[in-house]
C-alpha cells in the first residue's frame, strides 16, 4: 500500500461497502449509479473524517500528545468524529465551535456532549486563533495538546483518502466494476486531495469530481491541488498537481454553507425512498442533489458508471428536522 510507511491507528470500520443503486438508476434513466458507504466508517455514526483520523490520531500518539483540539461549526461532523476518536484512543478532547452555544444540544452537538469533550464557544473569532490559544493554555497547564486542523485537512489527514482510493480500486477489481466518475461533497479539500493523489499514483483513469459545498471553485481548486502536492510529498511520491487538473463543480452553493433548500430536501427524500439510505442536510444532500441535477441535464452518458462517495454526516439530520421537513 502507498500509505504503508505511515503510522495508522485502526479505528475506522474498513473497507466500507461498495454497492449498486439499482432502483434509483432504473428510475433516473441515466448512468448506472453506485455508492461507497463512508457513512458507515464508525466513530459515533460514521463519516469521512474517520479515515483522516486514523492517521491524525497515530501522529498525535507518536508526538506524545494527551489531548486533541479541533474546531468547526456547531454541527461539525469532523468535531464529533474527533471527539469519538479521542475517546477511542484515550485522549482528552477540546472542541472549539463557532458561535454561541444553542439552548439545547441536538445532532452532532448532542453526541459531542455524550462523548465527554470540553466545548469552547468561539463566537465570531477565527477558529484557528482560538484553537491556537487553547493549545497554549493547555501547554501552560502542563498538558500535551495536538491540534487537528479544520476538517482534518492537512497531508497527514488527507493520506486517509489516498488509502481510500486504493481500497476502492481493490473493490472494483474484486467486484468487476469500473467507474467513469467518482462524485462527492468537497469542502475543506482533504477528501478530494487524497483521492486525487491516490488516483494519479494508482493510474485510475476516471474523473474525480468534487461538488463544492462551500468554497467557490476558484478557491477550492488551488486549495486541493496544493494539499495534493503536499500529501504526495508526505508519502514520498514525486507528484505535483495544478488547479486546472482538479475537477470542482460549484454550481450548487445556493444560500451558502448549511442553508438547506429544495435541492437538499429532494435529494435526501429521493435516495431515502428509492434505496433506504440517508444523506445529510449540509454536505451529502447538496452533493447528491448536484449529481441528480447533472444527470437530469445529460452530463453523463447512459453507458457510464458513476460512483457517489457518501461522506457521512447523517447525525446532523436530527438538528435540521424542521428545515429538512420531517
Ligand atoms: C467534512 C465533510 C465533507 C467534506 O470533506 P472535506 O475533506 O472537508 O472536503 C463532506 N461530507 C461530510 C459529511 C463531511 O462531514
Amino acid at each position: 500500500m502507498i500509505t504503508n510507511g505511515l503510522a495508522r491507528t485502526r479505528i475506522a470500520h474498513l473497507p466500507t461497502p461498495l454497492e449498486p443503486l439499482p432502483r434509483l438508476s432504473a428510475r433516473l434513466d441515466g448512468p448506472e449509479l453506485w455508492i461507497k458507504r463512508d457513512d458507515q466508517t464508525g466513530l459515533a455514526t460514521g463519516g469521512n473524517k474517520a479515515r483522516k483520523l486514523e492517521f491524525l490520531a497515530a501522529d498525535a500518539l507518536a508526538q506524545g500528545a494527551d489531548t486533541l483540539i479541533t474546531g468547526g461549526a456547531a454541527q461539525s461532523n469532523h468535531a464529533r468524529q474527533t471527539a469519538a476518536a479521542a475517546a477511542r484512543v484515550g485522549f482528552a478532547c477540546r472542541l472549539v465551535l463557532r458561535g454561541a452555544g444553542p439552548p439545547a444540544a441536538q445532532g452532532n452537538l448532542l453526541l459531542d456532549r455524550l462523548l465527554g469533550t470540553e466545548i469552547v464557544w468561539a463566537g465570531e473569532r477565527p477558529l484557528a486563533d482560538v484553537m491556537a490559544a487553547e493549545a497554549e493554555a493547555l501547554r501552560s497547564a502542563g498538558r500535551r495538546p495536538y491540534v487537528v486542523p479544520y476538517g482534518g485537512s492537512n497531508p497527514v489527514g488527507a493520506s486517509g483518502y489516498v488509502a481510500a482510493m486504493e481500497e476502492l480500486l481493490a473493490q472494483c477489481a474484486e467486484q468487476q466494476v469500473h467507474f467513469d466518475h467518482v462524485v462527492f461533497a468537497s469542502s475543506s479539500g482533504g477528501t478530494q486531495a487524497g483521492l486525487v493523489v491516490g488516483a494519479r499514483a494508482l493510474g485510475y483513469p476516471g474523473r474525480v469530481l468534487g461538488i463544492s459545498v462551500d468554497p467557490p471553485a476558484d478557491r477550492l481548486r488551488p486549495l486541493v491541488s496544493e494539499l495534493a502536492t503536499a500529501t504526495a510529498a508526505h508519502l514520498a511520491l514525486e507528484l505535483t498537481f495544478n488547479p486546472e487538473e482538479v475537477a470542482v463543480d460549484d454550481g450548487y452553493l445556493g444560500g451558502g454553507y448549511g442553508v438547506v433548500s429544495d435541492l437538499e430536501r429532494d435529494a435526501i427524500r429521493t435516495l431515502a425512498q428509492a434505496e433506504g439510505i440517508l444523506l445529510d442536510p449540509v454536505y451529502t444532500g447538496r452533493a447528491f442533489g448536484g449529481l441528480l441535477d447533472l444527470i437530469r441535464r445529460g452530463a453523463f452518458r447512459a453507458d457510464e458508471q458513476v460512483l457517489f462517495w457518501h461522506t457521512g454526516g447523517t447525525a446532523a439530520l436530527f438538528a435540521y428536522g424542521e428545515v429538512v421537513g420531517g
